[in-house]
């Protein structure tokens, strides 16, 4: 059995990002790439995933400095899944402006055996059949299993997702999304409803408002590191990778609800991954204990 490592299924892409202030085109992203930065800084990280002939090298060299093994990295002969979204003036809304799934329409999970038995499993944001494929996969009987999702899988697959909540520990979830899949209006009758389908902690990301976290137990509050907001993408993954990660390390839930904080903050100052890639420690440090100050329960 392995102790305190993680595992990651989600999404590996190239987006182009239109902001209301600028614009990239073809820069790496993805659920799986954008949780793996961070979370292989904490703990030794796999991942499964696919990409296709197209992959840039300067991912290549990323999957491999943050990857403990790319045993189940597919690289095949279509294109890597590309992503197109554009944010609105408030940018709390976005659009997606393309999807195009390329090598990702056939991927089918496949765990080596050197991945069926991490302690912590990541189902970051992909179709929840693929992350139901990996939790059907994983051998570890004491695993943790931590879920994000989308409103496009609420609105397209939310039977699935349900099977796949009822199998996890903790869900990650924002606001507009906890409403859209619980049918309540308040953050806190959308968790009891989760916590009622046997998930043990909930936490809802409230973008510039920090988070909550929720469990039967207990409920914890955790304010926002500000910071300019230059590409809001990926900061979700971020928090997610970082809190579980903290978690894997034998960090408490309140040090795991800060890593995510300070990550996500790092993340949204740059385009795509370019600002998690350059954290310094000395103002990883400062951020946390800033945002220790703001957690209340
Ligand atoms: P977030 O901002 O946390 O929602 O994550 C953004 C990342 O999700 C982008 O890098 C996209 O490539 C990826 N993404 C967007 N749509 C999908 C989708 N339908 N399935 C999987 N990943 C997606």
């Amino acid at each position: 059995m392995q102790n305190n490592t993680l595992l990651i299924v989600g999404s590996i892409a190239i987006d182009s990002i239109e902001t209301p202030f600028d614009s990239r085109k073809n820069i790496l992203g993805g659920s799986t790439t954008y949780s793996l930065v961070v979370s292989g800084e904490n703990v030794p990280t796999s991942i499964v995933g696919i990409v296709g002939y197209d992959f840039p090298k300067e991912g290549k060299k990323i999957f491999k400095k943050y990857s403990n093994n790319l045993d189940d990295l597919i690289i095949s002969k279509g294109k890597t899944f590309s992503w197109g979204g554009k944010y609105l003036k408030n940018w709390d809304d976005r659009e997606t402006l393309f999807t195009d799934l390329g090598a990702f329409e056939d991927f089918k999970p496949v765990l080596s055996k050197s991945n069926q038995n991490h302690s912590h499993i990541f189902l970051a944001n992909i179709h929840p059949d693929l992350q139901q494929l990996v939790i059907d996969q994983s051998l570890n009987s004491n695993k943790i299993i931590a879920i994000d999702t989308m409103n496009l899988w609420i609105d397209i697959a939310k039977d699935s997702l349900h099977n796949v909540l009822s199998s996890s520990d903790i869900l990650f979830i924002n606001e507009s999304e906890a409403s859209l899949l619980s049918g309540k209006k308040t953050i806190y009758d959308s968790a009891s409803i989760f916590l009622d389908l046997g998930l043990k902690i909930v936490v809802v990301k409230k973008g510039g408002q920090g988070a909550e976290l929720f469990s039967n137990e207990e409920n914890i509050k955790i304010g926002a590191y500000k910071v300019n907001v230059v590409d809001p993408t990926g900061a979700g993954d971020v928090f997610g990778g970082a809190f579980i990660s903290t978690l894997a390390q034998g960090g408490t839930l309140s040090d795991s609800l800060v890593n995510g904080s300070a990550m996500a903050s790092f993340c949204v100052e740059g385009f795509g991954t370019s600002c998690i890639l350059n954290v310094s420690e000395e103002e990883l440090e400062d951020r946390k204990s800033n945002l220790y100050s703001t957690l209340s329960s």
